[in-house]
């Protein structure tokens, strides 16, 4: 059986206060939640305080982004080992709000996945198409673009306990979730696509599925054959919501 993980995406929100209680009520309801991991991803300032109040815990912590650089001058950049080193598990790289609002290029999403894996982070790589591309028939041209930058890159092996969140950027904080068929239909895509290339890679791959997840619709989401969990952004904000939507993972 695949691993399958929930991983809370908190975007830019939160005060130290807030993050902490959220961290606190997220801990207190893990025990029930079943074999999928859990991981958080909040803002990079309160990452120091979250790790200390996750750690010995089951709930993994993950930067939003990370540089493509190891040091150096690159002013409000992250390098892997600074995160690595406040106990980080996980790096997003890719996310449609890095693509689409700070023009973050397939090649640069590329280098970053490379740098989280130089530097011991599991990537989340998200993948996903706009609303005028899907409406175009494109998804799976853009999806397939969006894989091959990081396979040129990495080949194959790049993907070896990676994790792809397949977004389709029109369900991003939209309320509008794709339907689990229009889900599976993208994800059974992209894991034939790396099976093509290693079907062992393919079949152990975490593919998360994004887009306005909830607790009245992660179950069905999730029980989908090709959707191993869930990137949550909006509904990660709130403890027993995210909890729940955990649970239907589990
Ligand atoms: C996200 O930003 O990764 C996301 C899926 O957001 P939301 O759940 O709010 O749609």
């Amino acid at each position: 059986m695949r691993n399958r993980l929930v991983a809370g995406n908190w975007k830019m929100n939160g005060s130290l206060e807030s993050v902490r209680a959220l961290t606190r009520g997220i801990l207190e309801g893990l025990d029930q939640v079943g074999d999928a991991g859990v991981a958080v991803c909040p803002p990079a300032i309160f990452i120091p305080e979250v790790a200390a109040l996750t750690s010995g815990s089951a709930l993994a912590v993950g930067g939003q982004n990370v540089c493509d650089q190891d040091s150096g001058a690159f002013t409000g950049e992250i390098a892997g080992s600074m995160l690595k080193e406040f106990g980080c598990r996980y790096a997003i790289v890719g996310h449609s709000e890095r693509r689409n609002l700070y023009g973050e290029t397939d090649d640069l999403v590329a280098r970053r996945f490379v740098a989280a894996r130089r530097n011991g982070l599991t990537p989340i790589l998200c993948v996903g198409e706009l609303l005028e591309e899907r409406e175009a028939g494109d998804t799976e041209k853009v999806v397939a673009r969006q894989l091959d930058a990081v396979l040129a890159v990495t080949g194959i092996e790049g993907f070896r306990d990676a994790v792809v969140a397949y977004e389709p950027v029109w369900a991003i904080g939209t309320g509008k979730t794709a339907t689990p068929e229009q889900a599976q239909e993208v994800h059974a895509f992209i894991r034939n696509k790396l099976s093509e290339v290693d079907s062992t890679i393919a079949d152990a791959l975490t593919i998360q599925y994004g887009g306005s997840v909830k607790a009245s619709n992660a179950e069905e989401l999730f029980s989908m054959p090709d959707i191993d969990g869930g990137l949550i952004g909006g509904a990660s904000l709130q403890a027993d919501e995210f909890l729940a939507i955990c649970r239907a993972a589990g």
